[in-house]
Formats: C-alpha cells, structure tokens, sequence
C-alpha cells in the first residue's frame, strides 16, 4: 500500500470526550469514527487490525474442531419469550418493531438462536459432541458506553456454543476452549489472566472470565505468578484452573490461599468469558437428543465469548507509549513501513520503491510513505500509526550507503547499511 493512495486520517489532538489512551489512539491514528455514541465507523486502518484479530480467533477456534456459521444480527422476539430472556434482560437489549407489528431485536448474544438451530437438526448422541461459533456484531444498549471500542455499544463479539450428553462431557469441551482462549491471547502478544467468575444472567455453574495485563486497565488483579508464564504448546486447563486469581473485591489478603512472594498484583482488561450452564436453554427451548438407551434427555451446553472490537483497545492499553501504538507483529496493520523522508529526490524515490516492491512480492503487508509532507509529520504519524519495522530513508544517509531501522516494539533505532536492509528485516519479522 502507498500512503499516497491510501485513506488514513490521523489528527494531531484527541476529541476531549476521549479518556482513556487507547481510544485516543485510536481517533487520532484514523482507526475509527464516531457515528454515534457507542457506535463507530472502522475505518480502513482499524479494520485490518480488526480482521487480523478475528484471522487468529477464527485459527484458533478451529484448530480444536469448533465449526463456523453465521447468524443474524436481527431476531425474532418468539426464542426469547420462550427462553424467559425477553423481560429479563432489560433495557440493554434493543427492542426494533418490524412494519409488520413483529417485535424484533438486535442479538446482544445468541443462545437462543444457537439452541433452536440445534435442536431442528440434532436429534441423537451420536452427533454429540458439537461446538459451533460465529463472528457477529453484537448490540447491547449500554448505560454507559465508553472507552471507545471497550465499551461500545455495538461490538464485534466471537461466541461459541457447546453441546454435550452429559456434565462430564460438558466439561471437556469448556477445557478445550480454555487452552484455546489462553493460545489466542498469547499469539497477541497479550498476557492473559483466567479467574474463576460469577455466572450472572447467563446462569449455571462453572464460569472463568479471562483479562489481559495492561497498566491502564480498569481491574485490579491477584493472581499466583504463575500465571505470568505460560507455555502456549503446553496448557493443562486443570491446572491452570486451580492456580489462585481474583479480582479486588473477592481477593482478601488475611485469607489468600499463597505465599505472599508468589502473588502478582496487576491492572486487567476482560477480553473474555467463557460458561458452563447446564441444561439451562436446552430444557427450555427443547434441545433433547436420544441417548445410548433410547431416552430422551436435555443436552448440556456451554457458552464462550471473546470480544473481538474490544481487544483492539486492550491491545493498545498493553502497547503504546507517549508516542502512539506499538503494535505486536502478529496484529499490526502494517509489519514493515518505508518512509522515504525526500519523495523529490531521485536516489531516495529509487531506493524506496526498490524496497517496496520486494516487500510486496514477499507478501509482507508494507506500507510506502510516499508522500509530500514535513520530515517531522512524516515521522510522528508513523510512530502514532505503530508499525513494528520501520524502514527510513533519508538523502544524507543514503549518499553514505546508510539506512535507519526502527523496531517500534523494542525502542531500537540503529543505522545499516543499504545492501542489509532486506535481510535484516526478515529477520525481525521472524522473531
Ligand atoms: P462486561 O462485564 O465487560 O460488561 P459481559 O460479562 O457483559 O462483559 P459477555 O456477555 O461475557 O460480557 O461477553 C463476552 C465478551 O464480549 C466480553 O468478555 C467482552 O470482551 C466483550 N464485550 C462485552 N460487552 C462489550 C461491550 N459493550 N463493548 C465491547 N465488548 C464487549
Ligand atoms: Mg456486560
């Protein structure tokens, strides 16, 4: 991609209503827009951060046999009703009449509908177990949205749901999704922390909500070191599961279950939630299957969320210094940036698309800054848009065989030698 050909409007100040860093960020790099309050506009810097998220989501997901549809974002009120959702849930939900007199809803989440396309095709154990996912915007009328994307009131939520014969069968498929939840967050970059949590409104038994470490975060974490220290290749749910971890208000220090020396104290940012809940929905909305003596029993179900838009916030509250993004490799918009600080000048125009088209022809996703514009804009707006490797040429250095290399994430800049940029590069985007 050229900057030259590209829409990325970044702004030198954030909006006043914007409190917190990552939605400042985010405003100014041109990542969104506001449309509404709760509601934005990802513009085309933010959604390719936005589709990298979801690409390693969706990997992960089906890398432990979870299968992909897609349901709607408007449903029918009847699921619910019969559900006994359609009261409880408040004003959160967002009511929509359709001209027919029908009453409508935009999906805040999706039990319901999951339970009743089950249960329309789903009749036996054999077919048991069954893990189904979908990627969707979500809407929840929020009291107080915020944060910008953290909190929005439309967001782009993963959310699976597990069908299984009995409780015990039940519970593997919740362990799968917890090593899965923990590989995803660490193929971010992101150090994810798993608590045991209340059920609340979804109901049941068993919950674990998973945040990721990030200073500005809104939690306050207790959890045992280990936690800080995972092996991706290597999970045991129930191990994990059973290390100590809280929030403030649960965590009391005259009755924590570890030594005080293998305590962490952290800021959090919840990025997920998973749930077991029984039978919960299945008796409710008639999910039976015949089990192996020919009786017809309710299946157990689980539900799994990750809030896709929201982790491109989070990300950046873990990422980003007074300068702007610091992107992890595997999520940034860009690996590699070459900004030729002289567009005028023939050898820098030359040396840079010489770049550039190697780089395209690898298929490293690159941006060109091309443009006409001051050295010192050219330079900040790359170090606010975050691009891991940055590749500046400048016509003093370049009569001197020199080029400067940035690593964003690492703080380093160093000059090399024209003839060992590509080389030196590559190996930075395989760290
Ligand atoms: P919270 O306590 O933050 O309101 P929740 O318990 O309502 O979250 P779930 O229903 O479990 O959330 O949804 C799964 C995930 O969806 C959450 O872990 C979070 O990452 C994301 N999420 C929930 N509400 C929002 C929102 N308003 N904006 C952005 N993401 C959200
Ligand atoms: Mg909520």
């Amino acid at each position: 991609m050229k900057y030259s050909n590209f829409f990325l409007p970044t702004l030198k100040d954030a909006p006043s209503e914007a409190e917190i860093v990552s939605h400042k960020l985010m405003i100014r790099s041109g990542m969104i827009k506001q449309s509404s309050a709760g509601i934005y506009s990802w513009l085309p810097l933010g959604l390719m951060v936005l589709k990298n998220i979801e690409k390693i989501v969706r990997e992960e997901q089906n890398k432990v046999g979870a299968i992909e549809l897609l349901m709607p974002t408007i449903q029918s009120s009847d699921l619910w009703v019969k559900s006994g959702r359609y009261d409880d849930y408040g004003k959160e939900m967002l009511r929509i009449t359709d001209r027919s007199g029908r009453e409508m809803l935009y999906g805040p989440t999706n039990e319901e509908l999951i339970t009743d396309i089950f249960q329309s095709h789903v009749n036996s154990h054999k077919d048991l177990p069954k893990n189904l996912y979908h990627i969707q915007w979500k809407f929840r009328d929020e009291v107080r949205p915020r944060f910008g994307v953290m909190r929005g009131r439309e967001f782009l939520m993963k959310d699976n749901y597990s069908f299984d014969i009995n409780e015990e069968e039940a519970k593997k498929s919740y362990d799968k999704m917890f090593k899965a939840y923990i590989k995803t967050f660490i193929r971010m970059g992101l150090t994810p922390i798993s608590l045991r949590a209340e059920t609340g409104p979804i109901g049941g038994s068993l919950s674990h909500e998973f945040q990721i470490l990030a200073k500005t975060g809104e939690s306050t974490l207790f959890y045992d070191k280990k936690l800080e220290t995972l092996n991706p290749e290597n999970i045991d749910p129930n191990e994990l599961q059973s290390y100590y971890a809280a929030v403030d208000d649960q965590h009391n220090e005259n009755n924590c279950p570890i030594p005080k020396e293998n305590l962490k104290i952290s800021k959090g940012i919840e990025v997920g939630h998973i749930f077991y809940f029984g039978t919960k929905y299945s008796e409710k909305l008639k999910a039976y299957v015949q089990d192996k003596n020919g009786n017809n029993i309710p299946v157990h179900m689980g539900s799994y969320g990750i809030g896709v838009s929201r982790l491109v916030g989070a990300i950046i509250e873990a990422y980003h210094d007074d300068k702007g993004i610091k992107w992890p490799t595997s999520v940034a918009p860009f690996k590699v940036a070459i900004i030729n600080l002289m567009p005028d000048d023939q050898d820098c125009a030359t040396k840079s698309l010489e770049y550039y088209n190697y780089f395209m022809k690898n298929k490293t996703d690159v941006i060109l800054d091309d443009r006409v514009c001051s050295i010192g804009k050219k330079l900040s707006d790359n170090e606010l848009i975050g691009i891991p490797f940055q590749i500046i040429i400048g016509k003093r250095d370049l009569k001197e065989g020199l080029i400067e290399f940035r690593n964003r994430q690492k703080n380093i800049n160093k000059k090399i030698k024209v003839d060992e940029v590509i080389n030196f590069t590559n190996k930075n985007l395989e760290l």
